[in-house]
Formats: C-alpha cells, structure tokens, sequence
C-alpha cells in the first residue's frame, strides 16, 4: 500500500523538523519537506517520527508471572519462577501476542524473544510463539531457552561439594531439536529469525555452547545468552572455569558481532575490552536489574570503551511490563548516576 505521512516532526540536532515521509509498498520512498502525495495522505500534524526500536532481550511468556515473583535477588527469583507450572501452547500462543502488541505500542518494530520452553513439547512452543508474531506482523528473533545443566549447578558452591541432579534433556538431544527448530521456523523473509540462545555460562556446558556455535556458522544465525547478570554468576565463572566468563567466551570463539549479551552488569575492564574488539553487543535490561536488585551497568563506560550496547524489557516478571519506552527512558537517566559511569 502506497501513503505520505504530511507534516510530521522528526529529530535534528538541537531541534525538530517538519517532513513528508513517502511510503511505497513496505518502503520507506523517500523523507523530505514538502514532498508530493503518493497513495493515501495522513495527516502527521502533532506527530513525532521515530526509527523503530528493537526490544533487545525479553521471555515472552513470563506475562503469565508478570508482577507475581517478590522483586528477590535472580538466584531465589529463578527458584519461584520455576515453581509455576508449565503453561500449554495457547498460553505461550497468548503471552506472545501481547508481548508483540505491547512492544509495538511502546515503540518496537522487533522483538528479541528468549522463549522458555514447554519440555517435552518444544516445537509446539516456538510454533505457538511463531503464530502469534506473524499474526501481528512484528518482526521477531526467536531463541529457543536452552540448557544442559540444572538449576542447582547455576549457585557458586564456595568449596563446598554438592550433588546436582541431572539436566532431563542431553546436550546432543538439545542440538538436534535447534536444527529441528532452524530447519522448521527460520524463515527471515517472513520476519521469523530462530536464534542459538544457551541461557547462559551458569547452566549451559561447553559443549552446548560449542554446538551453538557449530549451528550458527552452518546456517548463519545469532547467537544470544544472558551473562553476568549478578555477582554470584561472576563468582561462578571462576569457580567453574578459572577466569572469567567472558574470557572462557572467547577462548570458546563464542563472542563476535552476531553475539548479544543480555545485562553484563558484573564485567571488569579487560571483560569489556574483549567485547568491544569482537563486536559483541551488550543488551542493557535497566527495569530488571533494578527490580532484582542485580546492580547497574556502566553503560556510558562500556559505550566510551567501544563496545556496542541495545536495550531490553526483559521479561515481564522482572520488569512488571514490556513498555519498551520505559526502558529506553530509564536506561538514560540510570547513566546520570555518576558513580555508575565511573565503575
Ligand atoms: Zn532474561
């Protein structure tokens, strides 16, 4: 469908100006004062025009919790976001449809959905979500939540020895359902985008992230993970591997321009240099940290330090909604905060 948008205001330096925006079809024709009408005219007067922004890190069916869970640190929030019973396919169906309608409310164009899934009925899970984003007509990057570990084996255990139970579903058994999900529901064209997403270095083996890794080179995918959302997780990683988890990252070629990393609040100096030289994006979630008390990070350092940073909601259950203009407001005036520029 063809339309000019007559008379909106647009961002420049310093002020605004007013423009005609010509749409062609699904493109963006042209963006200039006084332009001619193509198509249908609607009126901007009053209007400000945005670019769309992108919510960078959300689980989708966590509306189901939102404003359930106490606002206790991540390690005790997990444990109570577990004890909710797995939803069914129309209920993921449900929370991925309003998280799409919400996003797009607040601004979004696409949604970076880290979705949980119901075990034993994986595929029917992304197929719901699937539904759900290309019934709205939002553009989505959809990675799968994955894991090989149990949720014990996520606690540093300060030297003390602890048995964990096995993780139900094997590395290898992991793998293939992602192909699975690839060869099934990766479809860019359409807006669907399947990400490799390992949730993180505190539940995810090597393997699994070396796999991640394999996948995303043969079928040229994102790769998406949380790291060092909270001390504890900083502590784990050199319990765990002796270094820090970006450093054991790296080494695992897991970092580069198609990784984004959801919060890295607990990064030390040489942690974001290695983020900086291999591209990797940072994924500020400002509403969660605060809400789980996680800590805030130094966005304005790490942009200083070259490394590329996006914003989230995060999900709705450490966040209280997915008003995406919310996030992008809190996560500016957060960096006002002296001391945390200066970490
Ligand atoms: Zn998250």
């Amino acid at each position: 469908m063809d339309f000019t948008i007559q008379n909106v205001l647009v961002p420049v330096e310093h002020g605004y100006q007013t423009v005609d925006v010509q749409i062609a079809g699904n493109h963006i024709a042209a963006i200039a004062p006084s332009l001619e009408v193509v198509g249908t005219a609607i009126a901007g007067d009053h209007k400000l025009l945005l670019p769309g922004f992108i919510n960078a890190h959300t689980h989708s069916s966590e509306m189901w919790q939102r404003g359930l869970i106490r606002p206790v640190p991540l390690e005790l929030w997990l444990a109570e976001l577990y004890d909710f019973a797995p939803l069914e396919p129309e209920q993921v169906y449900l929370s991925a449809l309003g998280t799409a309608v919400e996003t797009l409310l607040s601004g979004g164009t696409s949604v970076v959905d880290h979705l949980s899934l119901i075990p034993g009925r994986e595929l029917e899970t992304i197929a719901a979500a699937v539904r759900a984003y290309q019934e709205v007509g939002i553009r989505a990057f959809i990675g799968p939540l994955i894991q090989d570990e149990s949720l014990t084996v996520g606690l540093p255990s300060a030297g003390k020895a602890t048995a964990h139970a096995p993780y139900p579903r094997s590395t290898a058994a992991t793998l293939a359902l992602m192909k699975e999900a690839i060869a099934r529901f990766h479809q860019p064209d359409t807006g669907i985008s399947i990400l490799l997403a390992p949730t993180g270095i505190q539940l995810c083996s090597d393997a699994l992230f070396t796999g991640c890794i394999e996948l995303s080179h043969d079928h040229n995918l994102c790769l998406h993970s949380h790291l060092l959302e909270t001390k504890a997780q900083q502590l784990l990683a050199q319990e765990k591997y002796g270094c820090s988890a970006v450093e054991h990252l790296q080494q695992l070629s897991y970092l580069g321009s198609r990784t984004s990393l959801a919060h890295c609040v607990w990064l030390n100096d040489s942690d974001m240099n290695i983020l900086a030289k291999t591209q990797s994006t940072v994924v500020h979630n400002p509403l969660s940290n605060l809400r789980l008390g996680s800590g805030i990070a130094p966005i304005l350092k790490y942009r200083s330090g070259g490394v590329n940073v996006a914003i989230g909601c995060d999900g709705a259950a450490s966040n209280d909604s997915q008003d995406l203009r919310e996030a992008i407001k809190l996560a500016c005036k957060l960096q006002n905060n002296t001391q945390a520029a200066m970490n």
